[in-house]
Order: structure tokens, then sequence, then C-alpha cells
């Protein structure tokens, strides 16, 4: 369980005049360096290196912290609630490949290193678990709660949603039988039709109202007082909506949104019911499912409130192997030409995908993941020049949540030459999902114990400490549309969001950016 004792919790400390440790705080004098570039009449630049001086502070305790989760009986909601028990538990269980124990395999806070360093003796990379680097909550330690607009018992749906194996289900049946999600907000229009007959746990009322919003933030801070916890992160891992339509005047600024939901406007979607409950009541909220959840109004409501969102649309199969593969073939200098996806499924998230408006805010999440790739290479691409890309979805009840994605990556290559990739790609969903829930939990509530403060040497005014933005883009390895602060680029090369995450947490802690050089081993 969680150590409080921040001398026994650190596995290293850093040894610097620029970091000081107190029992409550980690300070940090951190020199962030970029290069400004210039751009002469003759299509020539200038670069100069510059440096941006901050302050960090990261708060030390471990909060008791809370996760709910909207759509919690769903099979994602259920598989990551029962892989944590099971994990608190320690749990093993047979299967006909033979035992199998409890891990967080596919989490990158859970299951992967950093390098801290190099070994002073023997000149060996000292590398430790990622969840080391910054005082972070352990998953098990997560209580766990949520909404869903079908009432069953989280045992019951467990079974409903065929992922777990029958052994391991009846070690953890009692627990799961016990937990009941909470009523929901349910408008008919925003969800396919096909998902209506489950919908037995609803809150009164289909539009938006005030009294949603007052209802879920009071089923938040119960649940904060009975489990008395410190923070709670919400995530949506429900059904995907289909788009909210952008109304001037309805859903464009925060004062309009706070009223078209007093007015009960048909284009407030119920996931931005959750949004909107979460940011008054101070808590992060992560969109899991691709559509617009946070419309502009929603946004500024954060920024108004200082309060943490992220989304969109978990990143897990398919679009993970396509910012991994493109990053890859295009900073090869190989022009890739077209992308062709598809993906068949059989489970819940598939049939409610079956209907063409909810299929379109997951074509639209899919379809923009290679632009900032294609972008940045202006040797192979002219401007606006683009490969072509088309995602296709069906239903396929027999897969179950086994869904199937079967790639075709087609590029040109030296002298008028092709490549074909071919990839099919098979796995349980929930399985791949079910830990970036996790991650993105961990990382949200580690980025509301991090503050900062400026005192730059190109003249910016040294300011008081203040929290990151409220759009958390650091989360943008676990989102297949990463929300951006307004006006800020969108980065999907996966290489480069694990970078932006890394170096962002080694710098929290006066450590430099991990970088591949290796001088040391180079210039004998
Ligand atoms: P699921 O259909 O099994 O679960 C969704 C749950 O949400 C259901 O139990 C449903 O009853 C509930 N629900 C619907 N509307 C609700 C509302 N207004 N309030 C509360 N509950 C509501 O789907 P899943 O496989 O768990 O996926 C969940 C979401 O995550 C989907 O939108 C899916 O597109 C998205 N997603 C999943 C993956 C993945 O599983 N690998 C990847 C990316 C995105």
């Amino acid at each position: 369980s969680a150590s409080t004792s921040p001398a026994t919790q650190d596995l290293f400390t850093v040894s610097s005049p620029n970091v000081a440790y107190s029992d409550s705080e980690i300070n940090t004098k951190y020199a962030y360096r970029t290069t400004s570039v210039t751009e002469n009449g003759d299509g020539k630049f200038v670069a100069t290196p510059k440096e941006t001086l901050y302050d960090f502070k990261v708060d030390r305790k471990i909060p008791k912290t809370g996760m709910m989760l909207v759509g919690w009986g769903g099979n994602n909601g259920t598989t990551v609630t029962a892989g944590i028990i099971a994990n608190r538990l320690g749990l093993s269980w047979d299967t006909r490949e033979g035992p199998r124990a409890a891990n967080y395999y596919g989490s990158v806070v859970m299951g992967s290193t950093m390098k801290l360093g190099i070994n002073a003796k023997t000149a060996e990379d000292v590398n430790i678990p990622f969840h080391k680097v910054l005082p972070m909550v352990h998953p098990n330690d997560l209580a766990i709660g949520g909404w869903d607009i079908s009432g069953m018992n989280l045992a019951a749906a467990m079974d409903r949603a065929a992922v777990l194996e029958p052994t391991l289900k009846a070690q953890i049946k009692k627990q799961m039988t016990e937990m009941v999600p909470l009523p929901s907000v349910y408008y008919p229009d925003f969800i396919a039709a096909n998902q209506e007959d489950r919908a037995d746990n609803c809150l009164s009322g289909s539009k938006a109202s005030l009294e949603h919003v007052e209802q879920i933030r009071k089923d938040i801070r119960d649940f904060k007082a009975k489990n008395g916890l410190d923070k709670v992160i919400v995530q949506w891992t429900a059904n995907t909506e289909r788009f909210a339509e952008l109304v001037p005047g309805v859903n464009d600024t925060a004062d309009n949104l706070m009223k078209a939901i007093e007015n009960g406007h048909e284009e407030v979607a119920p996931s931005t019911i959750f949004a909107v409950a979460s940011i008054l009541e101070g808590v992060p909220f992560i969109n899991g499912s691709p559509q617009n959840t946070f419309v502009p109004g929603c946004i500024e409501l954060a920024e108004k409130h200082n309060s943490f969102i992220g989304g969109d649309d978990f990143k897990s199969g398919q679009t993970k192997m396509k910012s991994a593969l493109v990053d890859f073939l295009i900073s090869a200098g190989i022009k890739l030409t077209s992308i062709a996806s598809y993906n068949h499924l059989g489970n819940n998230d598939g049939k409610n995908l079956s209907s063409q408006k909810q299929f379109r805010s997951k074509e639209i999440s899919k379809s923009n993941v290679v632009d900032d790739m294609v972008a940045a290479n202006n040797v192979l691409y002219k401007k606006g020049e683009h490969p072509d890309h088309t995602v296709v979805i069906k239903y396929m009840p027999a897969v179950g949540d086994n869904k199937r994605a079967l790639d075709e990556y087609y590029a040109e290559i030296f002298m008028g030459g092709h490549q074909t990739i071919s990839l099919f790609n098979v796995c349980e969903d929930s399985l791949l999902a079910s830990p970036l829930i996790i991650d993105l939990v961990l990382i949200a509530e580690m980025m509301t114990r991090i503050q900062w403060k400026a005192s730059s040497t190109d003249g910016a005014a040294t300011k008081e400490f203040g929290n990151f933005h409220s759009v958390l883009s650091i989360l943008s390895y676990m989102l297949k549309a990463p929300l951006t602060p307004p006006g800020t680029p969108v980065v999907n090369a996966l290489a480069k969001q694990r970078g932006a995450l890394t170096n962002i947490f080694r710098a929290c802690v006066g450590l430099e950016p991990e970088n591949d050089m290796t001088l040391e081993h180079k210039l004998f």
C-alpha cells in the first residue's frame, strides 16, 4: 500500500545544486534548451540556441486516489477493475496453457523502464521502473467506482464482457458482485439505438440539465467521502457518442455551454455533462472515446476553473502501430503513399460502432494520426500533399473482444520501386485498453502535483508557481486524437510522445532529457 514517508518511497535521489528535497517537496531549477530559428529573405535560416530557466515543484505526498469510470459495466470498465483487484490480491489462475499471474503488462507506467544514467563503476546503463521516476500512485491502491446506464453488477457485467478466464473470474466474483454502477446520464440520440435494451440504470430526463451536472458532482463527492480519498480522476470509457454539432451561442464559450445545459439543448452530450461536472468539482476528466466531448466551451470552462482535462480516444491497437510505423517509415526517408485499415470486432463497442453516426466519430479520430509526420517531411511531400488513407470498421459478433485489425501500408522507395507492408493484428481489445486507463489515471494524478514558474534568460518575468495548462497533452501517448491546448500543435508520432512524457518527468527532478548519443562509448 502507499508509503507516505518520502525517505523510504524514493528509489533514487538526484545529487545536484539545482535539486533540493524537503519532506513535502522536490524543488528543481531546470534549464530548458531549445533552438530559435529566424528566416532570412534568401530562403536561409539562422538557428540560435535558447535557454529558458524553470522552477519545478513536485508534491511528494502520494495521495489516496480514486478512479471513477463512466461506462464502468462495459468491457474496459470490468476488465480494468478485475485486473486491479487481481493484482492487489496477487492472484494466479489456471488456463489451458498453464498458470497465469496478475501483471500490469501494457502499462507504460507499470511495465516499462527509463534509463536513469550510467553506473559510475561498471559504465553499464542503470534502468529503473518508470513508476519510480516521480512519487506516483500505485494502481493497487486505487479506489474504484463509476456509472453505467446498465445496472448489472460488475461480476455479471464481467461475464457479459467475455474477456477474462473463468478460473480468474471465480476468485474475484464476490468482490465484483458487490460493485454496482451508479445510475448515469442517458440521452438516447447520442449513442446507437442498439444500446437501448441495456439502458436500465438511468437518471430521469433525456436531455441536458443542471440537475444532471449536480447529481454527478454529488456522486463524486460521496465517493470521495465514503472512501476517504484525497483525489479522484474521472474517465469516460462509455460508448462512443455521435459528434455534437458546434453551434454558435450553444457550445462555443463556457458561459454559453452552461446556459445550454440549463436550457436542455439537444447538442449537449452526456460525456460533456460528465466533463462539466468534473471540471466544476476540480477533478481531472479524461475522454477515452472519440467524440468531441470537449467542445470549445468545455475547454474554456476547464481553463477558467484551472481544472485538468485530457482526450480523446484510447490509442490501443491499430492506431498505436500506425503512429509507430509511419513515424519509422517517413523518418527513414521512405515515401508512404497509402494506408488502408480494416477492422472487425464483435464486442459491444463494435455493435455501437455499426451505427453510422458513431462510426463517423471513430473514423475522424483514426484519420488524422499521420498528419504531423507527413507535414514534417518537406523532402518527400509537397505542401498539402498527403498519403491516401481509409479506415473501415465492421461488426462481426463471432470474434467477440478479439479485435482484428488489417492494415496495408504502400510506399514508394528508391528509383520508383514499391514497398508493401501488410499487418494482421489480433488481440483482446479490452486487455490493451485497460492498462491505458491505468496510465491515464496515474499520469493525470501526478500532473496535479507538479507546479512550475519561469525565470527566463530571454527576459520573461518570473511568475508565481502555477499548474500546467488545463489540457494535459502529456497524455498523448495513450490517446488516438490528442487534445492539446488551443492553438498548439498536435504530435502523433509515438516516439516523440514517449519522449515528451519521459523528459518532462525527468526535468521535474532535475535530470537532463534522455539522449542516445552515448559519447562515452564512442570517443575512445
Ligand atoms: P462497451 O460497450 O463494452 O462499454 C461501454 C459501456 O458504457 C457499456 O456498459 C454501456 O452500458 C455504457 N454506457 C453507454 N452510455 C453511457 C452513459 N451515458 N453513461 C454511462 N455508461 C454508459 O465498450 P468498451 O469496449 O468497454 O469500450 C468503451 C469505449 O472505449 C468505446 O467508446 C470505445 O470506442 C472506446 N475505445 C476502446 C478501445 C479498446 O477497447 N481497445 C480503444 C479505443 C477506444
